[in-house]
């Protein structure tokens, strides 16, 4: 038997979000049931929320960044029990045969994955997300959040986290390798604080310096503005790894000229629009132009022990479930420090 729980959807696409209710499936066995404390707003929501990817499915309850407590358990469940401290991510299932699957690796699941909103479950229902106030997940889709990281600060891992940790560890960041961060919003954040307690040289390329003294203090060694047409001609040929968090489309060449030879441009933002490359970028330095999408099950617990061991969580800005069209006006401004958090207490 299905449950209402509170939410807040988007009616339609870019129609403000409202408070409603949504049906959550009742506790399978191998399921937990998940009081949702705390939901981070994540620029995917938005896009998501205004249909700027295509084919949005509505009403749509936003949030893949959610971090609770487990009240209920199913009968097989072994991993978990009432009172755990949980996240779950940005999906809620995979086909768990295939060769990624079988690796981990269920963000490149065959079938696709299952996402943890504005997807269908096996049964062929919507999924919602998580500005709600339980949800009811797969143990083998649930994250533990270590007892050294407070769930609102957690939240936000279960995203920016894991979508900056994937991509850092898999082109070997650590010391001696300079690093930049394109973009100082959610991810970026992430990006700075996770390459910085690897051991790299990191640098925060972001629009303007307004924000110059919070990034050294995240963990940053240099920040530049990329407004300043000086920053291209004074860093080119300079970074062993660059990611680029931007939520617009970007002048790659441009940031592709700051790689050194073999260096490896990964983009991680996914704009709504295409963009342009001239491929003589990627010649001339051997340089590599990758994409990332968040990361498994198994390498997403990596990471939340990973930061939990470094003190590592996100800088919030804790809001009301009221709160939340505002809070979109003001990620889309770029004027967000660094990651808007739902009390769901507020629901
Ligand atoms: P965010 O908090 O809005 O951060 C994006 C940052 O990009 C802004 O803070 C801003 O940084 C910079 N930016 C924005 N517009 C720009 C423009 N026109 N030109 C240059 N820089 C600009 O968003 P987020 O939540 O970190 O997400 C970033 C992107 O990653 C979104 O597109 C999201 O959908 C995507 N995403 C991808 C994955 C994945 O698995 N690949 C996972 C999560 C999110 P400055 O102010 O410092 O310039
Ligand atoms: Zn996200
Ligand atoms: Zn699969």
């Amino acid at each position: 038997m299905t449950t209402n729980v509170t939410a807040y959807a988007a009616p339609a696409a870019k129609a403000p979000l409202e408070r409603t209710t949504v049906p959550r499936r009742a506790v399978g066995e191998h399921d937990v049931l998940i009081e949702i404390k705390y939901a981070g707003i994540c620029h995917s929501d938005i896009h998501q929320a205004r249909d700027g990817w295509g084919e949005g499915i509505f009403p749509m309850v936003p949030g893949h960044e959610i971090a609770g407590v487990v009240t209920e358990t199913g009968s097989a469940v072994t991993r978990y029990a009432v009172g755990d401290r949980v996240g779950v991510g940005c999906f809620v299932d995979s086909c768990r045969e295939c060769a990624y699957c079988e690796q981990g690796l269920q963000q490149y699941c065959e079938q696709g994955m299952i996402a943890t909103y504005n997807g269908r479950d096996k049964a062929g229902d919507p999924t919602y997300g998580g500005y709600s106030s339980h949800i009811v997940v797969d143990e083998a889709y649930t994250l533990r959040i270590p007892d050294g990281l407070s769930l609102d600060v957690a939240a936000p891992l279960l995203c920016a986290g894991i979508t900056l940790y994937s991509p850092l560890a898999h082109w070997k960041t650590g010391p001696g390798k300079k690093v930049a961060i394109v973009g100082l919003g959610g991810l970026g954040h992430m990006g700075v604080k996770i390459a910085h307690a690897m051991g790299a040289e990191v640098t925060v390329l972001s629009q303007s310096l307004r924000k110059q003294e919070d990034g050294l203090r995240l963990g940053a060694d240099r920040y530049h503005a990329t407004s300043d047409p000086a920053t291209f001609e004074q860093l080119a040929g300079s970074f062993d790894l660059i990611v680029s968090t931007v939520s617009a489309p970007l002048d790659f060449d441009a940031y592709l000229s700051l790689l050194k030879t073999d260096g490896a441009l990964v983009n991680v933002g996914a704009p709504e629009d295409q963009v342009k490359l001239n491929l003589f970028s990627l010649i001339g330095g051997r340089r590599t132009l990758a994409g990332s999408a968040i990361g498994g099950i198994p390498e997403t617990q990596e990471m939340l022990d990973f930061c939990a061991e470094h003190g590592l969580g996100a800088e919030i800005e804790l809001i009301r479930a009221d709160q939340i069209n505002e809070a979109y006006e003001r990620v889309l401004d770029s004027d967000v420090r660094y990651r808007f958090v739902i009390d769901t207490a507020t629901l």
